[in-house]
């Protein structure tokens, strides 16, 4: 029954491999095949009655047949965790290897009808070996045992820990059922432990939210991660011809569930035609992967291909009964001539990122990255961590107006970097740095000093400024002790809990959102008020966003920008700025640059304006003077 229910959620479920899955199915049918003639035979010694109607022919067609089967079993089980890898029966020896004891095996098997050499039917219908020739079949066992366990060895690296456990667990509870099939008289153990080894792969490598995205029907980053990984220890050739779709993150994010998924499956179905046995990925916001197994970035089928897609993008895609033109940008990364680890990957990945948005729209290959843009973050590394204690850092500000009021009784702290060399250098570039090594959090804790120093040793107060936004890192938020640090900062400068309000983004890890909405809480306890900063970008799940105890949303300058340029876009900011107001939430719209924007802005109702139409962010001295200059 066990078996027949993993069957049936085998069947109903769309995996990514289809070789992998045509194994694993073969496999299961192979293990109901065994159970059901298992019954049969058992039956048949069992009820006096059936021997009537079964003649001992008969049972000896089930008792071969059944063995068979049995034998079969180790060579799927060989291959699956052979497909799992994407190891191929590519040669002589691996044929060999994988082929002669499963042959040996059925002849074995079929050798009853004809001798009893190996074996015999005794009179009740039981299978009795005969020693020593009759062990010989299980040396394939043994054979398969030590090249699964060479396998397991050589790739279980490539997987995370729990699902290297449970591959170890299925071999052992496969191998295991085996020997203990053919020497306990009873079959259930061994089919039990076939059951139990074939459940576990269900929930782990033929689990689909695993390896296919719900939303787009395309593989996971789990499983891109998994193919290269396997891929790059076989040394095997390549090539990931990559399709950033601009904006796709923001469009998602604000799209209703179905809807979005809608647009993905356009998308991921359009690619996956084009893309050899359907080896499309998906690893998140605004990146489809397309693999092409044993070619080069060189090759004209890669060329032909961007051609093809750079057409159908040239054409509208459907979301909600409306038309939406997306933009595309392809790149292509060569394995293993270009990347050949996985570091190597992830550090081009985070390049290329920077460089999709600066180029122009021919192929963008990992060679034009050119190790400078790497070398620049390793420079930028340097600065940044020297940059507090050389004096390098300054916190600027930038004033937030409120329509209703006509002042400026807010603003939002942003830190500059100026390097002796380089000049400035933008947030954008060395936060994420700054966040990778650690320094982010002595930044921020600068930035709250300032800020507070500012707020008591100036007259911004006099002027109206009533808070200030701070930017607050992720990694701030995970720190348990964040809200005695922030507390202590503000008493220590007498100023007011409610003067300073800190900007959060959102996450998807829940691991993160557990300790940040703790932090969250015990500083809202103490009169701090929250900002959800870009609010619009990222994957937004709105009813969690929903949930969250900010007091204001900051609608992502990308949202109010791009409204400005399309019919849609302007729905997308248009919707967003009703669901916050419908929360009873107030707004601040960022990045407005022209006096026709921020009309348009305010005739929507956001609660506050932020933008170079206003004021760029300033040094301390200057941003008084702006206060006293406009709210006089
Ligand atoms: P953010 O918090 O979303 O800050 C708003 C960004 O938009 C700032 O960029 C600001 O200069 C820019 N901006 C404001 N008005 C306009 C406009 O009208 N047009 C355009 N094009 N841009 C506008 P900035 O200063 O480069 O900061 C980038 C990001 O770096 C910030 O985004 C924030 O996430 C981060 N950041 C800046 N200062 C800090 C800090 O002290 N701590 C932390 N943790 N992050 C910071
Ligand atoms: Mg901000
Ligand atoms: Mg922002």
């Amino acid at each position: 029954m066990l078996i027949a229910v993993i069957m049936s959620i085998h069947l109903s479920e769309e995996a990514q491999y289809s070789k992998q899955k045509h194994i694993f199915g073969a496999m299961v049918v192979d293990a109901f095949v065994v159970n059901l003639l298992g019954l049969a035979s058992q039956i048949y010694l069992a009820i006096d009655a059936w021997r009537d109607f079964i003649t001992p022919e008969g049972i000896k067609y089930i008792l071969i047949a059944e063995k068979v089967f049995i034998y079969l079993l180790p060579y799927f089980a060989m291959r699956y965790v052979m497909s799992l890898f994407q190891l191929e029966l590519d040669n002589i020896p691996k044929i060999a290897i994988i082929a002669i004891p499963t042959v040996y095996a059925v002849v074995f098997c079929f050798s009853g009808f004809w001798t009893d050499f190996f074996y015999f039917i005794s009179d009740e219908g039981k299978v009795v070996y005969r020693y020593p020739q009759g062990a010989t079949v299980n040396i394939g066992v043994i054979l398969y045992f030590i090249f699964a366990t060479y396998l397991l060895i050589k790739y279980t690296k490539t997987l995370s820990s729990e699902k290297a456990i449970a591959l170890w667990l299925f071999y052992f509870l496969m191998m295991a059922g085996i020997p203990i099939r053919i020497m306990s008289k009873s079959g259930s153990v061994f089919e039990f432990s076939i059951s139990i080894a074939l459940l576990l792969c269900v929930y782990t490598f033929q689990n689909p939210s695993e390896f296919v995205d719900r939303m787009s029907g395309a593989g996971t980053r789990n499983a891109l991660n998994f193919y290269i990984s396997t891929s790059l220890i076989q040394k095997k050739e390549f090539t990931i011809l990559g399709i950033h779709v601009d904006k796709l993150a923001v469009i998602l994010g604000v799209e209703p569930m179905e809807a979005a998924s809608d647009l993905l499956n356009q998308i991921s179905s359009y690619l996956k035609e084009l893309c050899p046995d359907g080896n499309l990925f998906y690893p998140g916001e605004a990146d489809f992967m397309m693999v092409f197994p044993d070619m080069t970035p060189d090759e004209s089928v890669i060329e032909k291909t961007v051609e093809q897609i750079r057409k159908r993008f040239k054409e509208p895609w459907k979301i909600r009964g409306d038309e939406i033109k997306l933009l595309q940008s392809p790149y292509t990364i060569g394995f293993p001539e270009e990347v050949d680890s996985m570091d190597r990957y992830s550090e081009v990945m985070s390049v290329l990122s920077k460089a999709i948005l600066r180029q122009n729209r021919d192929i963008l290959r990992v060679s034009d990255l050119s190790l400078k843009m790497v070398e620049h973050d390793k420079k930028i590394d340097n600065i940044v961590k020297h940059a507090l204690d050389d004096g390098h850092m300054e916190v600027y500000y930038q004033p937030i107006y409120t329509p209703a009021t006509g002042r400026f009784s807010s603003c939002e702290a942003l830190l500059r970097l100026k390097d002796p060399q380089l000049g400035f250098i933008s947030p954008a570039v060395f936060m994420p740095i700054a966040e990778r090594n650690g320094t982010i959090l002595a930044i921020d804790k600068y930035v709250l000093s300032s800020v507070c120093e500012m707020i008591s040793t100036t007259a911004a107060r006099e002027y109206g400024l009533e808070y200030v936004e701070i930017n607050l890192s992720i990694v701030d938020c995970i720190q348990t002790n964040l809200a005695e640090n922030v507390l202590k900062t503000l008493s220590k400068y007498d100023v007011k809990p409610s003067e300073i309000n800190l900007e959060i983004t959102e996450t998807s890890e829940e691991g993160i959102n557990a300790v940040m909405e703790e932090n969250v809480r015990k500083l809202m306890a103490a009169g701090v008020d929250f900002s959800m900063d870009d609010f619009g970008t990222g994957y937004s799940n709105i009813a969690r966003v929903a949930n969250m105890p900010v007091k204001i949303f900051k609608l992502d300058k990308s949202i109010i920008q791009s409204a400005f340029d399309s019919e849609v876009n302007y729905m997308v900011m248009y919707n967003m700025v009703k669901i916050i107001k419908s929360l009873g939430k107030e707004i601040v719209a960022e990045g407005v640059e022209t006096g026709e924007q921020a009309r348009q802005i305010i005739k929507l109702g956001c609660n506050h304006i932020q933008g170079f139409f206003y004021s760029r962010p300033m040094p301390k001295d200057q941003f008084v003077e702006f206060l006293k200059e406009h709210n006089s």
